[in-house]
């Protein structure tokens, strides 16, 4: 039963590949640190692959068949991609998905003010975060601002090495007496976290000068007014680029590799498939996982639902019950990260049942809390075919719980897709210091579950 690390298995030209689809999974992870960004990046992968917009097809009232690759936006948060199979929808697709949402810090909508000489934007916490764990590093400032006439304005500031940053500031040690006897779940709190991003005043401006310089410069420069805060979102994210770690470069430490990490292997997996797959492919990225895939681009919504229904009369091969068939005898994997076993913490895991770094793609059969509640549990039947699907592609993998039992727990996309009464079970990579700005990952990892996604793809069935 012992598991063993992926890296003895690859030869050089092995090594150079897995590289290779690093490379490029950094270069994906810099240029997308919202879901938008990352929506944006799969479209534009996407359209250089010879997909269509889904909404195009519709609106010219096309027609589609075997072999067409197709995407679907669904608000620029989340997105769908579709190669069709040979075989009709209704005996069963191939799902991978993920989620491109990670933690972070959301500005408020009335957000800018001044106080002691500093401007100030004021956040609300976004998904799980350790909020000590925010302070005193450079942060980012990414999204957009929607104007009233109805002009949407892109924002990235702190990414550039040109770029100035934004940042938090912690109490300093000499005077945190009563603060380092606090929990750490109070050490710092929500309405702390304060974003400093000047001091320095507006000349001959009596009231708040320094916030009327931030003013302006956000007028020079974006061309937004104050009010327009109200229709932003704006997200505060670390600053700066993921980087190679450890001296053999054989990890990566990133901002948001939970989820993008499996966005990415799923993206990369969908692009690589070149030939007309039997089964229709399917790829989500979906939003608001961080905060229980709620709202119209969690995957709660009815947007999944609605564009299979929309492939499926676009193949002439579309009726309520052939989409429920659709839907049940779907085979989907459940691409988000696990937690990654730590020496350093070993109490809250059991050994058996953890996943390590370097040991491959790793199996959730269940996840949740305090006796698997909210799980998902797949079904013993899936796990055997995907052990055989997986040893026959060679992909090495892994199984794993989210620590020791009742030491705390997760969750995933994956029970809101078995509702549906399709087979499905959580797949992804290991991660270590998950939910904190800067999180690890093994290459290795990420390479397996590229090599997963691929193999489920094409012989899931
Ligand atoms: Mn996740
Ligand atoms: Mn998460």
């Amino acid at each position: 039963m012992e598991r063993t690390t992926a890296w003895n298995l690859y030869n050089k030209t092995e090594l150079r590949k897995l590289e290779a689809v690093s490379k490029e999974y950094r270069a994906f992870l810099d240029a997308g640190k919202t879901e938008r960004e990352c929506v944006t990046g799969a479209i534009a992968r996407a359209k250089e692959a010879g997909y269509r917009d889904l909404k195009e097809i519709i609106k010219s009232n096309g027609k589609l068949k075997a072999g067409d690759r197709v995407y679907a936006d669904c608000m620029g948060k989340a997105i769908m991609l579709f190669i069709v199979g040979k075989q009709p929808m209704e005996q069963g697709f191939n799902i991978i998905g993920a989620h491109i949402d990670s933690p972070r810090m959301d500005l408020k909508q009335n957000p800018l003010y001044e106080d002691s000489g500093l401007a100030y934007l004021d956040t609300h916490y976004y998904g799980g975060i350790k909020k000590y764990q925010w302070v005193t590093i450079p942060l980012a400032l990414h999204g957009v601002v929607a104007k009233k006439d109805g002009t949407l304005v892109n924002i990235v500031i702190g990414e550039d090495e040109n770029d100035p940053v934004v940042g938090i500031s912690d109490l300093l040690i000499h005077l945190s007496a009563d603060q380092m006897q606090k929990k750490a779940s109070v050490a710092i709190e929500g309405e702390e976290l304060n974003v400093i991003i000047g001091g320095m005043p507006l000349k001959d401006e009596e009231k708040e000068p320094v916030k009327a310089n931030m003013l302006k410069i956000l007028k020079e420069k974006y061309d937004i007014e104050e009010e327009d805060f109200l229709s932003a979102e704006i997200e505060v994210v670390p600053a700066g680029k993921c980087r190679e770690m450890g001296l053999d470069r054989s990890m990566i430490i990133g901002y948001g590799h939970d989820d993008r990490v499996c966005a990415f292997a799923q993206i990369k997996a969908m692009l690589d498939v070149k030939t007309t797959p039997d089964s229709t492919c399917c790829c989500i990225l979906a939003d608001k996982e961080e905060i229980g895939s709620v709202g119209a681009t969690g995957m709660h919504a009815k947007y999944f639902e609605n564009t299979v229904a929309e492939l499926m009369n676009l193949l002439g091969d579309y009726s309520e019950l052939k989409l429920r068939r659709a839907l049940t005898n779907a085979h989907m994997l459940s691409c988000d990260v696990s937690a990654g076993f730590d020496p350093n913490f070993a109490g809250v895991f059991e050994k058996k049942n953890s996943a390590f770094l370097g040991n491959g793609v790793c199996f959730n059969k269940y996840t949740g809390a305090r006796g698997k509640s909210g799980s998902n549990d797949a079904n013993a039947e899936y796990m055997a075919k995907l052990r055989k699907l997986m040893d026959d592609a060679k992909v090495r993998y892994q199984t794993a719980e989210l620590g020791k039992v009742d030491a705390g727990g997760g969750g995933t996309i994956a029970y809101i897709c078995a509702e549906y009464g399709m087979e499905v079970i959580d797949s992804g990579v290991a991660v270590l210091s998950m939910h904190a700005p800067w999180e690890i990952i093994s290459k290795a990892d990420l390479y397996e579950a590229f090599k997963a996604y691929r193999a489920f793809l094409l012989n899931a069935k």
